[in-house]
């Protein structure tokens, strides 16, 4: 919506007489409208900060959960490794105590006496290990079934955040619709060599094409506009700036 003010920013008044250039005006509101639907665009395709926010604590408790589930996954593997180790040596104990049966002198009964001992010392920290693996895992699973239950409230502020972001993309994709409708409106009524032009200094010149007169000058670039264009502006002629080559677009009077 091209919104005119209530009078000139500068622009002598005798000016504000001349004839406004139609296609100027047109070219001005295309303008006007790309950059509106440049700014939706960029909206469509960034993540708002609202959502933002929860939806990065919500990525952070996710990875904290898996990270915990991870560290009891660990640990339930080296359980099972040690638990096997435990057995084997359980069984070892087994035969060098079922050996003791069959020593034969005081020199064999002390050896086997050695390997019963040395064994039973590494059965010993076997469980030991196994035991403080299990305490580990169950405090473990104890902070991450608490940190479940509670992510349960960050879950639903996260589909709230997200179920309003999409419903406002909804409405932003309705809008970008909306000017597209608008540029094209306007584009079918300007000629192919007027479009050429608004396109090729649009592009060259970061997405402004038509630069308001303020203050005698060109608003996009200060050049000063010599008084032989002020007088073709006047007469409702298209005149580019001679310092930058846009079109030049004087606001009309109050309507
Ligand atoms: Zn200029």
């Amino acid at each position: 919506m091209i919104r005119r003010r209530r009078s000139g920013t500068g622009t002598p008044f005798a000016f504000l007489e001349g004839v406004l250039n139609p296609d100027v005006e047109k070219l001005w509101e295309l303008q006007n409208v790309l950059s509106q639907l440049g700014d939706r665009e960029k909206q469509l395709t960034s993540k708002p900060e609202s959502f933002a926010a929860v939806d990065r604590e919500w990525q952070q408790a996710n990875e904290e959960m898996t990270r915990l589930q991870q560290s009891i996954d660990q640990l339930s593997k080296e359980r099972r490794r040690v638990e096997g180790e435990l057995s084997d040596q359980q069984e070892i104990l087994k035969k060098y105590q079922g050996q003791l049966m069959l020593v034969k002198n005081q020199q064999q009964y002390a050896a086997a006496w050695k390997e019963i001992d040395a064994t039973r010392k590494q059965v010993k920290e076997l469980e030991d290990s196994d035991l403080k693996m299990m305490g580990d895992m169950e405090s473990l699973q104890s902070d991450l079934d608490q940190r479940r239950s509670g992510s349960a409230d960050l879950k639903s502020r996260w589909d709230t955040a997200h179920d309003a972001w999409q419903h406002s993309l909804g409405d932003l994709r309705a809008e970008v619709e909306k000017l597209k409708e608008r540029s094209a409106k306007i584009e079918s009524q300007l000629s192919d060599r007027l479009k050429q032009d608004f396109f090729r200094i649009f592009k060259q010149r970061q997405n402004v094409a038509v630069a308001r007169v303020v203050n005698d000058s060109c608003s996009a670039c200060r050049t000063r506009i010599r008084p032989a264009l002020f007088q073709q502006l006047k007469r409702g002629e298209l005149v580019h700036c001679e310092g930058c080559h846009r079109i030049l677009y004087v606001e009309g009077p109050a309507s």
